[in-house]
Formats: structure tokens, sequence, C-alpha cells
């Protein structure tokens, strides 16, 4: 066989070349924005060709902070086409923990959208590498701003060569991209991306057994594209010419329900927060989204209450996907097998709100006390993944040692596994909550909760306790229409023919919203801080 080198600049031409009348559409500040992947390719190669006039070296990273829209996605590629690496930082990181990263990863040219500014203005004068800033406008000039030197995307773009050829003598191992990912405590924790792992990735993503992403498809990635390559889509999406919906600044929940029922979004992309969120919309306002093919979701735990009125009241299949930022990355789907078709709705169900199985590529353990786990759906253990697109170590961090032993990526996350092979996560390390010696899963009593009706949002989390350890508190937002209603020992009284009464959380506390991280999940943290003499007093 060839020595064939798996690089990004072959997916690029595969889109533009083959399916150069296919839409992208992209949401930005000023309205709708749509062209076609032959435009998309020609502005891809002029970013590349301007970059290079910039002095963008092989190697190199360049930085963006910026929403999901088109030249984002002409970023996406554009960097790394030409050998640099794109580095996406997260918009919603403090300034201190921004101004880590782009040191730590010695970001060279930094493009950022023009209502992101002030975040970046806020921390430019500790930014020591940056040598040239682009800002993505839709307006004709620049706006006023401290940052220098700076130019304009779209001037860069006019003067940039719409032909502009990409090097053929990239390494698949050479870095594609970077995205850093949050650590309990600390500074993030840089993961660095290969071409040959992004490139086996959106092969995989593109199974039939896993996503099944197709050029049928419509997609919407509403995970940010700063959060773990938006999970691999706009990779697939481009390589197999799917039509693809890029959802803009602040999508609200009206404005993704808009964009699925005008654009017959087939298949869309987000975290168990988004997904209430939408359902909420859906029960608010009058949409037709019939056109989903399937919802993904993945990132926490996606509750079985949730997953149900997806899937009967509102018929659309729920892929519930398991990965982490230094799985590229999808490492887990949950998808029936043949012969789980004819199972009863309930037992379907509760597959469905499993992670599921691996993915075709990688190699799995779980790692329990005794050693590897029995495939019981009892025993737990820590989750270990190890394969061509999970990560081998954090960037220049002396923490890669905690979490890369012996050649396996150990997750943080305990899980327990059945005789189908289907996973099933506990919960996180540092949130199984311990009490008198025995392990709770705050995942479990959360999403018993959320299958309440009356319930919208629910997190659990251990707070101290002098004579257990640690006790579940269970915080609460109730749907507007029962919040004057529904009382705490309703929602215990619920959950006791379902848990042992050891389970029930210590207490339930009604709150107006949920803590949320920058990706979207449940703050844990902030409420353990918050609530954290809760239960002192209760105990005399
Ligand atoms: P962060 O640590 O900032 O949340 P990641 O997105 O990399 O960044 O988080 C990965 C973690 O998210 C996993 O280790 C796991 O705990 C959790 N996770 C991801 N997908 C799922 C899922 N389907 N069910 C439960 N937890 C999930």
């Amino acid at each position: 066989m060839m020595n064939y080198q798996l690089t990004l600049r072959s997916i690029l031409e595969r889109g533009e070349r083959l399916f150069p009348k296919k839409e992208i559409v992209s949401r930005t500040a000023s309205g709708i924005f749509r062209y076609t992947y032959a435009a998309y390719g020609q502005r891809t190669r002029r970013l590349s060709s301007a970059l290079a006039s910039l002095g963008v070296k092989r190697g190199e990273r360049v930085a963006t902070f910026a929403w999901n829209h088109h030249r984002h996605l002409e970023a996406y590629f554009a960097i790394p086409c030409m050998g640099a690496v794109l580095h996406t930082i997260n918009i919603r990181l403090s300034p201190e923990h921004i101004a880590y990263i782009v040191n730590h990863a010695e970001d060279s040219i930094l493009l950022v959208d023009e209502d992101l500014l002030p975040v970046i203005e806020k921390v430019h004068d500790q930014l020591s590498t940056i040598r040239a800033y682009v800002i993505m406008t839709d307006k004709p000039e620049l706006p006023e701003t401290a940052l220098r030197p700076v130019y304009s995307y779209e001037q860069l773009l006019e003067q940039g060569d719409p032909c502009y050829a990409y090097p053929e003598d990239i390494d698949e191992n050479a870095p594609m991209g970077m995205c850093y990912t949050s650590a309990t405590t600390g500074n993030p924790k840089g993961v660095v991306y290969s071409h040959r792992g992004v490139f086996l990735h959106s092969m995989v993503f593109g199974m039939a057994d896993t996503v099944g992403l197709s050029e049928n498809d419509t997609t919407m990635p509403i995970v940010p594209m700063f959060h773990a390559n938006a999970w691999g889509i706009p990779f697939t999406s481009v390589w197999l010419g799917s039509k693809q919906v890029l959802p803009g600044p602040a999508p609200t929940p009206a404005v993704l329900l808009d964009l699925i029922q005008q654009e017959k979004v087939t298949l869309a992309a987000g975290v168990p927060t988004v997904w209430l969120g939408i359902l909420k919309g859906l029960e608010e306002g009058q949409y037709d989204i019939s056109s989903l093919r399937a919802v993904l979701c993945g990132g926490a735990a996606a509750p079985r209450g949730m997953i149900k009125a997806y899937e009967e009241t509102h018929g659309i299949p729920f892929i519930h996907g398991y990965g982490m930022t230094e799985t590229t990355p999808l490492a887990i789907s949950s998808r029936l097998k043949s012969y789980q078709r004819s199972l009863s709705q309930d037992e379907v169900l509760t597959i469905r709100s499993k992670q599921g199985i691996l993915v075709p590529g990688l190699e799995m353990r779980i790692v329990g006390q005794n050693g590897d786990v029995a495939w019981d759906g009892e025993e737990m253990g820590e989750l270990l993944l190890r394969g061509p697109w999970i990560a081998s170590e954090y960037y220049n961090d002396h923490r890669s040692a905690e979490a890369f032993v012996d050649g396996w990526l150990h997750t943080g996350d305990v899980a327990v596994i059945d005789e189908e092979g289907i996973v099933k996560l506990v919960d996180r390390t540092k949130d199984l909550i311990k009490s008198g010696g025995e392990w709770i899963s705050s995942v479990d009593l959360e999403n018993a909760l959320m299958a309440h009706p009356a319930v919208f949002e629910a997190s659990v989390v251990g707070i101290p306790h002098p004579k257990w350890d640690e006790r579940p508190v269970a915080f609460v937002v109730l749907k507007a229409a029962n919040r004057e209603s529904v009382e705490k020992q309703e929602l215990l009284d619920f959950l006791k023919g379902q848990f042992a009464k050891w389970w029930l959380p210590d207490d339930v506390v009604f709150l107006e919203e949920i803590p949320k991280t920058s990706v979207g999940k449940f703050m844990k943290r902030s409420l353990r801080e918050q609530y954290k003499d809760h239960l002192v007093s209760s105990v005399q």
C-alpha cells in the first residue's frame, strides 16, 4: 500500500470539488449569509494565503475567538491545511485563563469576532506572543480598538489568492489543532489534535453505526466551535459535502428552532442543557422540526425524561454520545443493536439513556479496585481509553502524568458496563457523592428528578456532612407554571420509590437557574462551594 498521509487537505478538496453547489448557511450579526462549497473553498484558500503573507509558518499556532459561523469554518481548514495549528479559544473563559492559554500556546495571530473584542481588549497587554489581530465583522470599516496591529478579515481575504495551493508534504502526525480543557483546579490544559486523528475521527463520525453523518444531512453544530472541534461535525460535513447551518452569535432556543425549521436541519448537536432549552422552546411556540432525523447529545449525561420527550413526544431519534476534549471527542455512542429494536419502549429508553458502546477504532478498559470490572452492569471502575484520536499528553504540562498512564488515557469518569458492552457513566470521579463510606451517583438522582413533570433542571451535589462525610443535596429549577405549586416533599416522595432511603437528598433547594460552565454544563463546583455549610446546622 502507499504510504498515504491522512491530512485535512484531502478532506477540504473533496468537499469543494465534489460538492461545489452544496450550501453553507451562516447566521452572523447582520443576518443570514449563504454561499456554496465552491465559494467556501476559494475564501478558505484566500485566508491561507493572507495568513502566509502575515508570515504564518508551519507549526505556528493561529488562534480563533469566535462564535459558530462561516468565517470560523474557513479558519477550521485554512489554518491546518497550510500546516499551521488552529487554536480555538473558549470565549467564556476568565480573562486570566484566556491570557494564560494564548501565552502557553504561543499563538502568533488571533482572529476575533467584533462583538467579542472587549474581552480581548481587556487582556491584550498580557498577550506576549501575538503579532497581529484580525477582526471578523460584516461591516466595511474596522471598529475602534486598542488592539495593534489590527487587520480586517474581509480586506485580507480580498487581497488573498483564491487558488492558493496547499502543501502536499504535511506529515499526518503533525499537529492540526489545539483546544484547552478546564481543569478542576489551576489553569486549563492543552490538547493537541493531529491531522491523522481528526481524519480517522471524521471517518468514524460518518459510519452508520455511530452518528451516520452523510451528504444527505443538513448539520447544525450548536456545540461551540471552540469546544472540542464542535465535536468534529464541521470536518465530517465538509468531507461528505453535507449542507451546514452555523447558528452564529449567542443563539437562543427560538433562534435555533427557527433555523431548524427554515433550513430543514436533519442533525443538530449540543449538550443536554441546550436540548432542555429547546424542549422548553417547543412547549412555548409553534415550530415544525420534523426535518430532524436525530438529536445528538453529549458532554454530560442526558436525562431519561428528556430522551423520552424527544423520542416519544416529538418522534425524533436520540443519539447519546460520550467524549472529552482529550478524545477529539467521540468515543462512545448509543445505538441499538439490531435485535434490541424488538425490546419494549421502556427497555429501549433504558439503553438510550446509557452512553452506549465503544466506537470502532478505539480500545477501552474499565478498571476498578480489583482490576478490570465484570461486564455485569454493577461493578464500577474508571474508564480508560486509547486509540488514534485519543490524546497522549497535555501540551507542555506536568499534569500529563496524572491522566496518561502506560499508554492509556484515564478519563476520571466512573462507569459500569453490561454484558452487551453498553457503558453507563455513573459519575465523574469528582462528582460522586461519598456518604458513610458508600457511593451515591449524583447523575442517577438528577436524572430521576428531571423526569418529574414539574422539573425543568436539576443538579445534585455532595455537601459536607459532619456525620456521613457527604450527603446529597438537590438543586432544582421548576418549570414556570409549577413555581408556586410544587414543594420539596413532593419531589422527595417522587424519588422514594426509585432509590434506597439513604440515597435520598437531605434537602431540595429551589433556584431560579443552575449555574453553568463555559460550555453549558451544570457547574457543580460552584454549587458545592456556595452551599458548603448548608448541612452543618441540620446535624445536632
Ligand atoms: P469539561 O471538563 O470542561 O466539561 P469536556 O467537554 O472535555 O470538558 O468534558 C468531558 C467530560 O464530560 C467527560 O469526562 C464526562 O465526564 C462528561 N461527559 C461527556 N459526555 C458525556 C455523556 N454522554 N454522559 C455523561 N457525561 C459525559
